[in-house]
């Protein structure tokens, strides 16, 4: 046997590949980002060695088949012409400082082995929460991603749900069920399937908005097993932000969790001009929002807020022998808040980058972000062979190309990606093609959009 200490020790060979590697990230934080591409399997299969294998390939080979095969075959989310998917463009604190997570070993999941760095994320939870308009006490936890955020919120409000009922003396409802708007993202059905739980959909406004008293009316009075309102805090699609206020009051009438998904659109509660769509999101039961979404932090982070973390807890607390030492406290031990143990401090990014540049900095991007979303919106208005589907309301703009097919969407947004001058591909609303400018990225223009909206004129 070599030694088995080989892979952790300082020696020459680790200090050249640790310099190689901080030369690549250097470049890469430096670069203006290509756009690059994806790849087939088959594609890479052909040009790709094997790389996992007894004698291992060697560091310096590991990285040269990274930067020259694998990573041009990931597209760069952060490219500031793709505006398809909502983009991740983290700030250069927030991406130097996952390196430092990342080199630290900081068991994120309790208070006893991570004190210090869910001191730093808490600041960054109460902070979302106070402006919010949550009160003193709410917090709780950064998880993966918007999905894992959703599902641990919503399994608390059912445990939250059945302790009332049993208090109440009452059993089990036939189905649990949740009222949730036909906008809200496909992570609510999925949590849904996960915990075998039913999806009331709610039909939206014309305006594309979930109110209150819609709920009401198609409930029609049948309540029984239905245990939370999911309202959504900026859809995906459209930025949409449903009517929290009437959720809320009707949430309270019938004494019935509610929780906002935030996970794109909630960092909209930080610029001025958007502040307002999130009136009633401090009387929620809990909200998320992902600061690898619009909160300029890298992948992957969702913060998860309760108004009262204590259900949470009570939810989400694993309990065994080995665990006691850690949960037998009252300390802060954020793995008790999700469907998690383990855990990355991934809050810190964010925490050093708002520590950084401050809260300001955010409102200001944030805000560019709309009114880039606004500007271009008004452009799309007034041109000739575009059509504005809805007026925005946060940063996303869906608009159509006026007398296109399917075919045409399809092709043109294939050759933007193809010539890497943009990620801007078709896609659907009610079963027409559109298009859609998803703007988080404060690198993306307005005269990059220009450009794009003067290229879909050509035929
Ligand atoms: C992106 C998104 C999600 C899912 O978040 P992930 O971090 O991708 O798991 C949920 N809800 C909304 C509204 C989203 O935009």
């Amino acid at each position: 046997m070599n030694d088995p200490q080989r892979m952790h020790k300082h020696d020459a060979a680790t200090v050249a590949l640790r310099e190689k590697i901080f030369q690549y990230t250097r470049e890469r934080m430096e670069m203006d980002p290509p756009l690059d591409r994806s790849a087939t399997y088959k594609e890479l299969r052909a040009i790709m060695p094997d790389t996992v294998t007894e004698a291992g390939i060697g560091g310096d080979t590991a990285l040269d088949l990274f930067t020259e095969i694998l990573a041009p075959a990931c597209m760069s989310i952060d490219f500031p012409g793709q505006v398809s998917f909502i983009p991740t463009a983290p700030s250069e604190a927030s991406i130097l400082f996952d390196l430092v997570v990342s080199a630290s070993s900081v068991f994120g999941g309790s208070w006893l082995e991570g004190a210090g760095a869910v001191y730093a994320e808490n600041e960054v939870l109460t902070f979302l929460a106070r402006e919010a308009g949550m009160p003193t006490g709410a917090g709780g936890v950064f998880v993966q991603g918007g999905t894992v955020g959703n599902l641990s919120a919503l399994v608390a409000a059912r445990q939250e749900a059945m302790r009332k009922r049993e208090e109440a003396g009452l059993s089990r409802p036939v189905r649990w069920r949740v009222a949730a708007s036909e906008e809200a993202h496909s992570s609510v059905a999925h949590a849904a399937r996960v915990m075998d739980i039913d999806v009331i959909k709610i039909p939206v406004g014309a305006d594309g908005r979930l109110y209150g008293q819609v709920i009401e009316e198609t409930l029609a009075g049948d309540w029984d097993g239905i245990f939370a309102i999911v309202a959504t805090g900026g859809t995906t699609n459209f930025g949409i932000v449903d009517d929290i206020a009437s959720v809320v009051e009707v949430g309270r009438a019938h004494d019935v969790w509610v929780h906002v998904d935030g996970a794109y659109g909630v960092a909209a509660m930080l610029a001025p001009s958007t502040k307002k769509h999130f009136a009633g999101l401090g009387d929620v039961d809990s909200f998320i929002v992902d600061p690898h979404k619009w909160l300029y932090a890298p992948f992957d982070a969702c913060a998860l807020i309760y108004r009262n973390p204590a259900i949470g807890r009570a939810a989400h607390t694993q309990h065994a022998s080995y665990l006691d030492v850690l949960t037998d406290t009252t300390e802060w031990n954020p793995s008790d808040f999700a469907v998690h143990l383990s855990r990355r401090a991934r809050g810190l990014p964010l925490w050093f980058s708002m520590a950084t540049h401050g809260v300001t900095a955010y409102r200001d991007a944030i805000e560019s972000n709309n009114q880039l979303a606004q500007r271009i919106a008004q452009v799309i208005r007034e041109s000739d062979h575009l059509e504005l589907v809805r007026d925005p309301m946060l940063s996303v703009v869906v608009f159509r190309r006026k007398g296109w097919t399917q075919e045409q969407y399809v092709a043109w947004g294939d050759k933007m990606f193809d010539e890497q001058i943009a990620a801007c591909f078709s896609s659907k609303y009610r079963d027409e093609p559109v298009f859609r400018f998803a703007i988080v990225n404060p690198l993306t223009t307005f005269e990059i959009l220009m450009d794009l909206v003067e290229r879909l004129k050509e035929s």
